[in-house]
């Protein structure tokens, strides 16, 4: 498989998830990598595929992220790209060099470094 990759703003690109189902399991080889590119922590993201496909999630030992069911990889990078849409990508200036910020479970903020703006974003 070539590895393609997600362009946005800026020399930002975003890792293609190595998918690899092995019985009943889908696992993401390269999350950890995935997390420290897009600089969220690999808990949060983990979350965020267990509440979109509603299915029990755990990080492996080496970093990977092991799904409960199979799942194809256009999935996965489909759940992927709208992470980082959400919850890297800053709205006002596009440029992915922002903070997740979670006051509380309610109230999640992202803060961009570049232009300063402030979003509230949907906390789940
Ligand atoms: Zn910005």
């Amino acid at each position: 498989m070539l590895p393609s990759k997600v362009e946005y703003k800026g020399r930002f690109q975003v890792p293609k998830p190595k998918v690899l189902i092995v019985g009943d399991k889908t696992i993401i080889q390269n999350f950890k990598q995935i997390c420290d590119t897009i600089r969220r922590d690999p808990k949060i993201v983990s979350k965020w595929y267990a509440k979109e496909l509603a299915v029990p999630v755990q990080i492996g030992d080496r970093g990977e992220l092991i799904l409960t069911g199979r799942f194809n990889s256009s999935i996965i990078q489909r759940l992927l790209d709208m992470f980082v849409e959400k919850y890297v990508i800053c709205p006002t200036c596009k440029g992915p060099d922002t903070e997740l910020i979670r006051l509380d479970r309610k109230v999640w903020i992202l803060r961009c470094h570049v232009c300063g703006a402030e979003t509230p974003v949907e906390p789940f």
